[in-house]
């Protein structure tokens, strides 16, 4: 792994930016979260009904197994249309939906091959389809796991996020040893997600007062990466040997954590702060939009630095 230092931002300046990405993030997750979340119709996420809000809970972790490495409209557009397909019984008995039905409203929604959904040009001959069972299988067991131990998934999460914090839930779903199949890597950004959504929810929106939205996680996705990179807020960038300058954002995810954490701001409102100046069209691979920028006056622009696309020799201007 290639590494480079550069100069960064004074802890004034990063934590003042910090607190810039804070306010950023929530006021516009705020705007948007229900439609992120892809909640659809048939449930109604802001009730105070412990039962519907286990059906919520379920419905997301479904919908975050499904949104791994696929394209965020389709995955929107597949989670609402399995969930008002098959209603209550993929909450309860998902193990009692036929395959052939299931896998014909994937192809309904990803095309008949399911490249509309996942591209998986690089992963030697697995199908869309093979990684939509793998992950609709992870929910399954489960769903049928909590059933045998007779559970509800939302006690489970209020246990671990009242007592301990977002890790404690992190924990257990990405090493539960049924969902473990369905999760990608060794420190699943999807979870992280799952468990920042599920605080969102019990402390914001259904007021679980013991439940602290401080606990959330930093997701820290190649753009999320990026804006810390190119800010400045990272003195010591790693990135790819071979195609220089995407960065490593995985590597770099528990220093940027650290150092939200230790400023006070809260990790999932930083996350989708730096987000959304990647989303709303501002820090882009190509051709940033630093003039426009609301962070402009503070960022480094190390624009060399990019998520996902191989920067050339005229790309690279700073
Ligand atoms: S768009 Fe430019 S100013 Fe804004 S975060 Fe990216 S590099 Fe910095």
């Amino acid at each position: 792994m290639a590494k480079e230092t550069q100069g960064s931002l004074s802890v004034t300046e990063r934590n003042s930016l910090l607190r810039t990405l804070e306010t950023l993030g929530r006021e516009t997750w705020f705007q948007q979260w229900k439609e992120h979340m892809a909640v659809p119709r048939s449930l109604n996420p802001h009730t105070k009904d412990k039962s519907e809000q286990e059906k919520i809970l379920r419905y997301l972790l479904m919908r975050v197994l499904i949104n791994q490495q696929a394209s965020f409209e389709k995955v929107r557009q597949l989670s609402q249309r399995i969930a008002e397909t098959y209603g209550d019984t993929l909450i309860y008995e998902p193990y009692n939906i036929s395959e052939v039905n299931l896998f014909e409203t994937f192809r309904e929604s990803a095309g008949r091959k399911g490249s509309e959904l996942y591209k998986v040009g690089a992963l030697g001959g697995i199908k869309p389809l093979s990684l939509f069972a793998y992950r609709i299988k992870a929910y399954e067991g489960f769903v049928r796991q909590l059933e045998v131990e007779k559970k509800e998934f939302l006690d489970l999460a209020l246990d671990r996020l009242k007592n301990n914090s977002g890790y404690s839930l992190f924990k257990f779903l990405s090493e539960h040893p049924v969902l473990e199949c369905g999760w990608v890597g060794n420190d699943p950004k999807a979870c992280r997600m799952l468990v920042d959504w599920i605080i969102f929810l019990c402390r914001e929106i259904w007021g679980y007062e013991l439940v602290r939205i401080e606990d959330t996680l930093m997701i820290v996705d190649g753009h999320v990466g990026k804006v810390f990179c190119r800010t400045g807020l990272l003195s010591e960038v790693l990135y790819e040997n071979t195609r220089p300058y995407i960065i490593q954002a995985s590597k770099m995810r528990s220093q940027i954590e650290n150092m939200v954490r230790s400023s006070g701001a809260i990790p999932f409102y930083v996350d989708n702060g730096a987000f959304y100046l990647f989303e709303d069209g501002f820090c882009l691979d190509v051709g940033p939009r630093c003039e426009e920028c609301p962070i402009s006056k503070t960022c480094k622009k190390y624009i060399k630095w990019t998520a996902y696309q191989k920067m050339t020799r005229e790309m690279e201007t700073v």
